[in-house]
Protein backbone atom coordinates (compact mmCIF):
# COMPACT_ATOMS: atom_id res chain seq x y z
CA UNK A 1 0.00 0.00 0.00
CA UNK A 2 1.60 3.49 -0.63
CA UNK A 3 -1.13 4.67 1.57
CA UNK A 4 -1.05 2.82 4.24
CA UNK A 5 -4.13 2.61 6.86
CA UNK A 6 -1.51 2.99 9.63
CA UNK A 7 2.12 2.70 10.08
CA UNK A 8 3.18 2.19 13.33
CA UNK A 9 7.13 2.19 12.46
CA UNK A 10 6.33 6.21 11.73
CA UNK A 11 4.69 6.29 15.26
CA UNK A 12 7.64 5.00 16.65
CA UNK A 13 10.42 7.22 15.07
CA UNK A 14 8.39 10.37 15.74
CA UNK A 15 9.53 10.01 19.03
CA UNK A 16 12.82 7.29 18.54
CA UNK A 17 15.53 8.77 20.85
CA UNK A 18 12.82 9.44 23.79
CA UNK A 19 11.68 5.39 23.78
CA UNK A 20 14.99 4.51 23.42
CA UNK A 21 16.13 5.94 26.49
CA UNK A 22 13.13 5.04 28.30
CA UNK A 23 14.20 1.08 27.19
CA UNK A 24 17.62 1.42 28.18
CA UNK A 25 16.84 3.07 31.33
CA UNK A 26 14.15 -0.16 32.36
CA UNK A 27 17.42 -2.68 31.25
CA UNK A 28 19.98 -0.97 32.93
CA UNK A 29 17.31 -0.33 36.06
CA UNK A 30 17.18 -4.23 36.70
CA UNK A 31 13.63 -4.16 37.92
CA UNK A 32 11.55 -5.44 35.04
CA UNK A 33 8.07 -5.95 36.88
CA UNK A 34 6.10 -3.77 38.90
CA UNK A 35 8.99 -1.01 39.58
CA UNK A 36 8.94 2.62 39.59
CA UNK A 37 8.09 2.81 36.06
CA UNK A 38 4.44 1.21 36.50
CA UNK A 39 3.84 3.20 39.73
CA UNK A 40 4.75 6.27 37.85
CA UNK A 41 2.53 5.74 34.80
CA UNK A 42 -0.18 4.84 36.90
CA UNK A 43 0.19 8.23 39.31
CA UNK A 44 0.69 9.99 35.70
CA UNK A 45 -1.92 8.09 33.67
CA UNK A 46 -4.68 8.72 36.60
CA UNK A 47 -3.83 12.12 36.44
CA UNK A 48 -4.63 12.29 32.99
CA UNK A 49 -8.02 10.92 33.70
CA UNK A 50 -8.63 13.28 36.49
CA UNK A 51 -8.89 10.04 38.49
CA UNK A 52 -7.55 9.50 42.27
CA UNK A 53 -5.94 5.83 41.21
CA UNK A 54 -4.42 4.10 38.21
CA UNK A 55 -3.45 0.03 38.30
CA UNK A 56 -1.59 -0.97 35.30
CA UNK A 57 -2.26 -4.63 33.86
CA UNK A 58 -1.65 -6.66 30.95
CA UNK A 59 -4.37 -5.74 28.52
CA UNK A 60 -7.22 -3.93 27.99
CA UNK A 61 -9.05 -7.07 28.23
CA UNK A 62 -7.76 -7.59 31.49
CA UNK A 63 -8.65 -4.48 32.76
CA UNK A 64 -12.50 -5.04 32.16
CA UNK A 65 -12.57 -8.48 33.60
CA UNK A 66 -10.44 -7.37 36.59
CA UNK A 67 -12.99 -3.96 37.15
CA UNK A 68 -15.76 -6.74 37.06
CA UNK A 69 -14.02 -8.39 39.41
CA UNK A 70 -13.24 -5.86 41.68
CA UNK A 71 -16.97 -4.74 41.64
CA UNK A 72 -17.50 -8.07 42.93
CA UNK A 73 -19.61 -8.84 39.31
CA UNK A 74 -19.35 -12.39 38.77
CA UNK A 75 -21.30 -15.89 38.01
CA UNK A 76 -25.56 -15.32 38.19
CA UNK A 77 -24.81 -11.50 37.80
CA UNK A 78 -25.65 -9.58 33.76
CA UNK A 79 -23.68 -7.02 32.88
CA UNK A 80 -25.05 -5.01 29.44
CA UNK A 81 -23.18 -3.52 27.07
CA UNK A 82 -23.02 -3.29 23.12
CA UNK A 83 -22.55 -5.82 20.52
CA UNK A 84 -21.30 -3.04 18.48
CA UNK A 85 -17.67 -3.06 19.86
CA UNK A 86 -14.51 -5.20 19.48
CA UNK A 87 -14.78 -8.29 20.89
CA UNK A 88 -13.08 -7.94 23.96
CA UNK A 89 -15.71 -6.06 25.53
CA UNK A 90 -18.10 -9.07 25.80
CA UNK A 91 -15.32 -11.76 26.04
CA UNK A 92 -14.40 -9.71 29.58
CA UNK A 93 -17.80 -10.07 30.90
CA UNK A 94 -17.76 -13.52 29.95
CA UNK A 95 -14.57 -14.63 31.49
CA UNK A 96 -15.80 -12.83 34.89
CA UNK A 97 -18.76 -15.71 34.65
CA UNK A 98 -21.49 -12.76 34.04
CA UNK A 99 -23.73 -13.05 31.17
CA UNK A 100 -23.15 -10.17 28.71
CA UNK A 101 -26.52 -8.67 27.41
CA UNK A 102 -26.58 -6.76 24.28
CA UNK A 103 -27.80 -3.92 23.45
CA UNK A 104 -28.58 -1.50 20.12
CA UNK A 105 -26.48 1.80 19.49
CA UNK A 106 -27.67 5.18 18.43
CA UNK A 107 -27.32 5.18 14.67
CA UNK A 108 -25.57 8.68 14.89
CA UNK A 109 -22.60 7.93 17.36
CA UNK A 110 -22.64 4.16 17.24
CA UNK A 111 -22.42 3.82 20.88
CA UNK A 112 -24.81 2.51 23.14
CA UNK A 113 -28.38 3.94 22.86
CA UNK A 114 -29.49 5.28 26.24
CA UNK A 115 -32.89 4.47 25.01
CA UNK A 116 -32.50 1.18 25.20
CA UNK A 117 -30.97 0.72 28.38
CA UNK A 118 -33.50 1.03 31.01
CA UNK A 119 -35.75 -2.09 29.09
CA UNK A 120 -32.96 -4.04 29.28
CA UNK A 121 -32.23 -3.98 33.01
CA UNK A 122 -33.64 -7.39 34.94
CA UNK A 123 -33.23 -7.95 38.43
CA UNK A 124 -29.79 -9.62 37.71
CA UNK A 125 -28.18 -6.68 35.96
CA UNK A 126 -25.41 -5.69 37.75
CA UNK A 127 -23.54 -3.35 35.77
CA UNK A 128 -23.36 -1.65 32.42
CA UNK A 129 -20.20 -0.88 30.12
CA UNK A 130 -20.85 1.81 27.80
CA UNK A 131 -18.30 1.84 25.21
CA UNK A 132 -16.64 5.19 23.78
CA UNK A 133 -16.19 3.93 20.13
CA UNK A 134 -13.89 5.23 17.66
CA UNK A 135 -12.91 7.89 20.34
CA UNK A 136 -16.06 9.71 20.73
CA UNK A 137 -17.60 9.12 24.16
CA UNK A 138 -20.77 7.66 24.52
CA UNK A 139 -23.77 9.63 25.60
CA UNK A 140 -22.89 9.13 29.77
CA UNK A 141 -25.80 11.61 31.06
CA UNK A 142 -28.64 9.55 30.12
CA UNK A 143 -26.50 6.26 31.05
CA UNK A 144 -25.18 7.67 34.26
CA UNK A 145 -29.08 8.81 35.56
CA UNK A 146 -30.18 5.40 34.51
CA UNK A 147 -27.78 3.46 36.54
CA UNK A 148 -27.84 5.19 39.40
CA UNK A 149 -32.28 4.86 39.41
CA UNK A 150 -31.27 0.51 38.85
CA UNK A 151 -27.92 1.23 41.17
CA UNK A 152 -26.02 -0.44 38.55
CA UNK A 153 -22.26 0.49 38.18
CA UNK A 154 -20.65 1.75 35.31
CA UNK A 155 -17.81 0.69 33.90
CA UNK A 156 -16.73 2.87 30.93
CA UNK A 157 -14.61 0.90 28.38
CA UNK A 158 -12.18 3.76 27.07
CA UNK A 159 -9.61 1.27 24.87
CA UNK A 160 -10.57 4.10 22.16
CA UNK A 161 -10.52 7.10 23.55
CA UNK A 162 -7.51 8.65 25.56
CA UNK A 163 -7.63 12.13 26.51
CA UNK A 164 -11.77 12.04 24.85
CA UNK A 165 -13.63 14.36 26.96
CA UNK A 166 -17.79 14.79 27.71
CA UNK A 167 -19.39 17.41 28.89
CA UNK A 168 -16.26 18.94 29.73
CA UNK A 169 -15.16 15.89 32.06
CA UNK A 170 -12.20 13.25 30.69
CA UNK A 171 -13.52 10.18 30.18
CA UNK A 172 -12.22 7.63 32.56
CA UNK A 173 -13.83 9.77 35.29
CA UNK A 174 -17.31 9.74 34.82
CA UNK A 175 -18.66 6.08 35.85
CA UNK A 176 -17.46 4.08 38.77
CA UNK A 177 -14.48 2.57 37.15
CA UNK A 178 -12.71 2.66 33.53
CA UNK A 179 -10.83 0.69 31.74
CA UNK A 180 -7.91 1.44 28.99
CA UNK A 181 -6.24 -0.33 26.41
CA UNK A 182 -2.58 0.41 25.35
CA UNK A 183 -2.96 -2.32 22.10
CA UNK A 184 -0.52 -0.45 20.00
CA UNK A 185 -2.83 0.85 17.50
CA UNK A 186 -4.15 2.47 20.22
CA UNK A 187 -4.37 6.78 20.68
CA UNK A 188 -2.10 5.91 23.24
CA UNK A 189 -0.42 2.66 22.45
CA UNK A 190 2.82 0.60 24.05
CA UNK A 191 4.92 -1.91 22.08
CA UNK A 192 3.45 -4.72 22.93
CA UNK A 193 0.10 -5.44 25.42
CA UNK A 194 -1.00 -3.44 28.11
CA UNK A 195 -3.74 -1.96 29.92
CA UNK A 196 -4.78 0.04 33.26
CA UNK A 197 -8.22 0.72 35.44
CA UNK A 198 -8.88 3.97 36.55
CA UNK A 199 -11.04 5.23 39.68
CA UNK A 200 -11.75 7.81 42.24
CA UNK A 201 -12.50 4.76 44.62
CA UNK A 202 -10.24 3.69 47.13
CA UNK A 203 -11.11 0.54 47.69
CA UNK A 204 -11.72 -0.64 43.92
CA UNK A 205 -8.22 0.24 43.09
CA UNK A 206 -7.43 -1.67 46.50
CA UNK A 207 -9.04 -4.68 45.07
CA UNK A 208 -7.46 -4.44 41.74
CA UNK A 209 -3.98 -4.12 42.97
CA UNK A 210 -4.56 -7.51 44.72
CA UNK A 211 -6.24 -9.01 41.80
CA UNK A 212 -3.21 -8.49 39.23
CA UNK A 213 -0.69 -10.54 41.06
CA UNK A 214 -2.55 -13.56 42.65
CA UNK A 215 -4.24 -11.38 45.26
CA UNK A 216 -1.20 -11.11 47.31
CA UNK A 217 -1.20 -7.91 50.00
CA UNK A 218 1.77 -9.31 51.60
CA UNK A 219 4.26 -11.80 49.12
CA UNK A 220 3.64 -15.22 48.94
CA UNK A 221 0.06 -14.58 51.15
CA UNK A 222 -3.00 -14.56 48.81
CA UNK A 223 -5.76 -11.90 50.69
CA UNK A 224 -8.31 -12.62 47.12
CA UNK A 225 -8.41 -15.20 44.79
CA UNK A 226 -6.21 -13.54 42.18
CA UNK A 227 -4.60 -13.59 38.84
CA UNK A 228 -1.67 -12.65 37.00
CA UNK A 229 -1.84 -9.43 34.89
CA UNK A 230 0.69 -7.05 35.43
CA UNK A 231 2.22 -4.08 33.44
CA UNK A 232 5.41 -4.23 33.00
CA UNK A 233 8.08 -1.76 33.37
CA UNK A 234 9.26 -1.27 29.70
CA UNK A 235 5.67 -0.95 28.39
CA UNK A 236 5.40 1.84 31.57
CA UNK A 237 8.28 3.54 30.24
CA UNK A 238 7.33 3.82 26.82
CA UNK A 239 3.80 4.60 27.94
CA UNK A 240 5.14 8.24 30.02
CA UNK A 241 6.64 8.89 27.11
CA UNK A 242 3.86 8.58 24.58
CA UNK A 243 1.82 9.98 27.57
CA UNK A 244 3.45 13.82 27.08
CA UNK A 245 2.77 13.60 23.34
CA UNK A 246 -0.85 12.22 23.62
CA UNK A 247 -2.52 15.76 23.81
CA UNK A 248 -0.34 16.92 20.89
CA UNK A 249 -1.18 13.60 18.83
CA UNK A 250 -5.17 13.98 19.77
CA UNK A 251 -4.90 17.74 18.49
CA UNK A 252 -3.40 16.72 14.85
CA UNK A 253 -5.79 13.66 14.79
CA UNK A 254 -9.03 16.11 15.29
CA UNK A 255 -6.70 18.39 12.77
CA UNK A 256 -6.88 15.99 10.34
CA UNK A 257 -10.60 14.50 11.21
CA UNK A 258 -11.45 18.15 10.43
CA UNK A 259 -9.93 18.40 6.88
CA UNK A 260 -11.73 14.88 5.92
CA UNK A 261 -14.65 16.35 7.00
CA UNK A 262 -14.03 19.58 5.14
CA UNK A 263 -12.85 17.92 1.79
CA UNK A 264 -15.52 14.63 1.76
CA UNK A 265 -18.68 17.55 2.91
CA UNK A 266 -19.72 17.49 -0.69
CA UNK A 267 -19.36 13.74 -1.53
CA UNK A 268 -22.29 11.03 -1.38
CA UNK A 269 -20.62 9.16 2.05
CA UNK A 270 -22.06 9.47 5.30
CA UNK A 271 -19.44 11.54 8.00
CA UNK A 272 -19.08 10.59 11.17
CA UNK A 273 -20.88 12.50 13.69
CA UNK A 274 -19.58 14.44 16.47
CA UNK A 275 -21.70 15.08 19.54
CA UNK A 276 -21.92 18.89 20.45
CA UNK A 277 -20.52 19.14 23.95
CA UNK A 278 -17.96 15.58 23.30
CA UNK A 279 -14.25 16.30 22.47
CA UNK A 280 -13.83 13.17 19.80
CA UNK A 281 -9.95 11.60 19.26
CA UNK A 282 -10.94 9.87 16.13
CA UNK A 283 -9.11 6.61 17.00
CA UNK A 284 -10.95 5.73 14.05
CA UNK A 285 -12.52 8.34 10.91
CA UNK A 286 -15.28 6.07 10.15
CA UNK A 287 -17.16 6.91 7.42
CA UNK A 288 -21.01 5.01 6.03
CA UNK A 289 -21.77 3.88 2.09
CA UNK A 290 -24.09 1.91 0.89
CA UNK A 291 -21.70 1.02 -1.73
CA UNK A 292 -19.08 -0.14 1.18
CA UNK A 293 -16.97 -2.98 -0.50
CA UNK A 294 -16.50 -1.06 -3.65
CA UNK A 295 -15.77 1.77 -1.89
CA UNK A 296 -12.80 -0.06 -0.25
CA UNK A 297 -12.18 -2.07 -3.28
CA UNK A 298 -11.47 0.86 -5.54
CA UNK A 299 -9.43 2.19 -2.45
CA UNK A 300 -7.25 -1.03 -2.42
CA UNK A 301 -6.92 -1.11 -6.10
CA UNK A 302 -5.57 2.71 -5.86
CA UNK A 303 -2.65 1.46 -2.94
CA UNK A 304 -5.09 3.05 -0.09
CA UNK A 305 -5.42 1.41 3.11
CA UNK A 306 -8.91 0.97 4.32
CA UNK A 307 -9.88 -1.33 7.48
CA UNK A 308 -13.85 -2.00 8.88
CA UNK A 309 -14.08 -1.47 12.99
CA UNK A 310 -16.03 -3.84 12.71
CA UNK A 311 -17.51 -6.36 9.96
CA UNK A 312 -19.70 -8.91 11.79
CA UNK A 313 -21.04 -7.53 15.28
CA UNK A 314 -20.37 -9.66 17.87
CA UNK A 315 -24.02 -11.23 18.71
CA UNK A 316 -23.77 -12.73 15.09
CA UNK A 317 -20.14 -14.43 15.67
CA UNK A 318 -20.20 -18.00 15.65
CA UNK A 319 -18.46 -17.73 19.30
CA UNK A 320 -21.69 -15.77 20.76
CA UNK A 321 -24.23 -17.35 18.78
CA UNK A 322 -25.15 -19.27 22.50
CA UNK A 323 -25.76 -15.57 24.18
CA UNK A 324 -29.11 -16.76 22.22
CA UNK A 325 -29.55 -13.44 19.81
CA UNK A 326 -30.83 -13.75 16.64
CA UNK A 327 -29.79 -11.89 13.28
CA UNK A 328 -32.25 -8.82 12.84
CA UNK A 329 -32.44 -8.29 17.03
CA UNK A 330 -30.03 -5.62 16.47
CA UNK A 331 -30.70 -4.14 13.24
CA UNK A 332 -28.59 -0.71 13.94
CA UNK A 333 -25.61 -2.31 14.73
CA UNK A 334 -26.07 -5.27 12.23
CA UNK A 335 -26.91 -2.06 9.13
CA UNK A 336 -23.70 -0.52 10.40
CA UNK A 337 -21.40 -3.24 9.70
CA UNK A 338 -22.33 -3.27 6.07
CA UNK A 339 -21.89 0.25 5.88
CA UNK A 340 -19.06 1.46 7.63
CA UNK A 341 -15.14 1.91 6.67
CA UNK A 342 -12.29 3.36 8.76
CA UNK A 343 -9.78 5.50 6.34
CA UNK A 344 -6.38 6.28 7.21
CA UNK A 345 -5.90 8.62 10.16
CA UNK A 346 -2.76 8.72 12.41
CA UNK A 347 -0.93 11.14 13.98
CA UNK A 348 2.20 10.94 11.44
CA UNK A 349 0.66 10.26 8.54
CA UNK A 350 2.39 12.07 5.76
CA UNK A 351 0.95 15.72 4.61
CA UNK A 352 -0.87 14.61 0.94
CA UNK A 353 -2.15 11.27 1.90
CA UNK A 354 -5.46 12.37 3.77
CA UNK A 355 -6.21 14.45 -0.26
CA UNK A 356 -5.17 11.41 -2.42
CA UNK A 357 -7.56 9.30 -0.33
CA UNK A 358 -9.91 11.85 -0.68
CA UNK A 359 -9.70 12.13 -4.33
CA UNK A 360 -9.63 8.60 -4.62
CA UNK A 361 -13.25 8.44 -2.76
CA UNK A 362 -14.59 11.41 -5.00
CA UNK A 363 -13.38 9.41 -8.69
CA UNK A 364 -15.27 6.37 -6.92
CA UNK A 365 -18.47 8.66 -6.25
CA UNK A 366 -18.15 10.75 -9.80
CA UNK A 367 -16.07 9.27 -11.67
CA UNK A 368 -14.13 12.62 -11.89
C1 LIG B 1 -8.77 -2.75 21.93
C2 LIG B 1 -10.05 -2.83 22.67
C3 LIG B 1 -10.21 -3.65 23.81
C4 LIG B 1 -9.21 -4.69 24.23
O1 LIG B 1 -7.98 -4.28 24.51
P1 LIG B 1 -6.73 -5.32 24.46
O2 LIG B 1 -5.63 -4.52 25.04
O3 LIG B 1 -6.52 -5.68 23.04
O4 LIG B 1 -7.10 -6.50 25.30
C5 LIG B 1 -11.40 -3.57 24.52
N1 LIG B 1 -12.39 -2.75 24.12
C6 LIG B 1 -12.30 -1.99 23.02
C7 LIG B 1 -13.43 -1.10 22.64
C8 LIG B 1 -11.13 -2.02 22.24
O5 LIG B 1 -11.05 -1.26 21.15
Amino acid sequence: MNIPFLNLQAEYYQHQEEIDEAIRRVLHSGRYILGQEVARFEEEFAAFCGTTHGVGVASGTDALLLALRALDVGPGDEVITVSHTAVATVAAIELSGARPLLVDVDPATCTLDPALLAAAITPRTRAVVPVHLYGQPADMAPILAIAQQHHLAVVEDCAQAHGASYQGRPVGSLGDVATFSFYPTKNLGAIGDGGIVVTNKAGIAGRLGLLRQYGWRERYVSALAGYNSRLDELQAAILRVRLRHLPAANDIRRRLAQAYHDQLADLPVQLPYERPGSRHVYHLYVVQSDRRDALAAHLAGQGIGTAVHYPVPVHVQPAYHRLGYDPGHLPVTEQLAGRILSLPLYPSMPAGHLETVVAAIRHFATGI
